[in-house]
């Protein structure tokens, strides 16, 4: 399957180079790709070493104060003006370069709370105290890269600025992982006290093949609600069970019969998941307990399955309980991420752009990610935005693991190791050229017009 997408993505490759190179105001995407690329070679060097200088120093969410002063150093060496402390530990950097748009590109800050397992020579040996307990610390998600890419980008379109106008708002965000830290961002006035963007970039890392780039327009990751439900029976011996109502029971029929709630109740062509990734019950083999927790997560892309699961989880909860003769069970969901969803102008324009710059490494996704993503906060707020994918693994060992049957590991695996080089270069490649595409005086968008037109796709 991945060789169709290729084959039709190179079929539309040499004629979209030669027509944004033509049209009048539009970016020379071969010409300005050769631009960063010199550039790149002087500077990736630094950006090599800040990538593993961060990686062995993780930091996890609201807590990431030593990575966010690193990159605030940075910045503030490019000549951005930067706020530190935005949402807690965030920050907000900010170039002029005449009149135009704004545009935001994002990173995340944080790291995991999971011990790294690569061997790599940079790998973290970082702890930090977490709910209390002292815990392993890994940028397991590729949030280093995305950091680094950032700052690449931020340095390559300084270097640049000749050749385009308008202001640039890069804003470093913390706790992704706690599907916090773009909420918090925005309640601390990112776009009130500065400004609000007119167009907004985001990558992610992760297990296509490193030097590619995936994409999509429309949905592009999924909505995330956290699930709660404790219920509450009556403990006592567990020699006697018949004067008890046992917790353990409710909850282990509910784990099973909820996957009906996807199975039977779900359309099965649209995408869904109920996971139960907790189970909290008693400490005593003999000793029923007088409660059960678990704990979850659901995934869904369309709104409608998302109330569909949500609805059916409760439904199924409350039958448990009723047919053990139990009180009400508490159900409680948390605020988890919505989808993201990207702005069908802008993706029309920056997928034109990947093409003409990427050429059969730009491939379209099939699906969206089945993880989330709080950048959906940001458009949320009203900023249309473009988020793609960049690939991080090395091709041979995804043949090696396709020959296999079996997968590498991927983003939260104590294993994930995406490859720096060039999965770095790639990224500043891709989001410094997308940038440049919405801040040409004149035209602007014309690319993506052009793009879209042409290759009939
Ligand atoms: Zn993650
Ligand atoms: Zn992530």
């Amino acid at each position: 399957m991945r060789t169709g997408i290729r084959r039709a993505a190179l079929a539309g490759v040499a004629a979209l180079a030669t027509i944004s190179a033509g049209a009048a105001g539009a970016l020379d995407i071969p010409a300005t790709k050769a631009a960063i690329d010199q550039g790149l070679d002087r500077q990736y060097p630094h950006l090599d070493a800040l990538y593993k200088d961060i990686h062995k120093h993780p930091e996890l969410g609201f807590l990431e104060v030593r990575t966010a002063k690193t990159l605030a150093a940075e910045m503030r060496a490019l000549g951005f003006e930067v706020t530190e402390g935005v949402g807690k530990t965030g920050l907000v950097a900010i170039y002029h370069n005449g009149p135009g748009p704004t545009v935001m590109v994002r990173t995340e800050l944080d790291a995991l709370p999971l011990p790294e397992k690569t061997g790599l020579p940079y790998a973290s040996t970082a702890t930090q105290l977490w709910k209390g307990v002292e815990t392993p610390v890994a940028h397991a998600c590729g949030h280093d890269i995305h950091m680094a890419v950032w700052v690449g980008t931020a340095k390559t379109l300084v270097d640049l600025k000749a050749r385009w106008s308008g202001t640039l708002m890069f804003i470093a965000q913390p706790a992704e992982e706690l599907a916090s830290g773009a909420k918090a961002m925005v309640d601390d006035g990112l776009f009130t006290r500065f400004r609000k963007p007119d167009y907004g970039f985001a990558l992610h890392v992760g297990t296509d093949p490193v030097g590619d780039v995936a994409y999509r327009s429309g949905v592009m990751s999924s909505n995330s609600d956290e699930l709660d439900v404790l219920f509450t029976g009556r403990g006592g011996h567990g020699a006697k069970p018949h004067i008890t109502i046992d917790p353990v029971m409710m909850a282990g029929r509910f784990i099973v019969d909820v996957q009906s709630v996807i199975s039977r109740e779900k359309d099965p062509s649209a995408f869904g998941v109920i996971t139960i990734g907790s189970v909290q019950a008693g400490n005593a083999g003999n000793v029923i307990p007088d409660t059960a927790l678990l704990r979850g997560t659901i995934r869904s892309f369309d709104p409608e399955v998302r109330t569909k699961l949500l609805d059916g989880i409760s439904r199924t909860a409350r039958a448990e309980a009723m047919m053990a003769g139990a009180p009400e069970p508490k159900v409680t969901f948390g605020a988890g991420g919505k989808a993201v969803v990207n702005d069908a102008a802008l993706s029309d324009r920056s997928i034109g752009v990947l093409k003409a710059a990427f050429g059969a490494k730009a491939e379209a996704m099939e699906q969206p990610n089945f993880a989330s993503e709080d950048y959906s906060e940001y458009i949320i707020a009203g900023v249309p935005s473009f988020f793609f994918r960049l690939g991080g693994i090395d091709p041979g060992v995804l043949a090696k693991a396709e020959a296999a049957h079996t997968s590498v590991p991927g983003n939260h695996s104590p294993y994930f190791a995406p490859v720096p080089e060039p999965a770095i270069r790639t990224g500043v490649e891709a989001m410094s050229l997308l940038v440049m595409s919405t801040l040409q005086p004149a035209a602007s968008g014309q690319v993506g017009v052009v793009a879209a037109q042409r290759s009939g796709e």
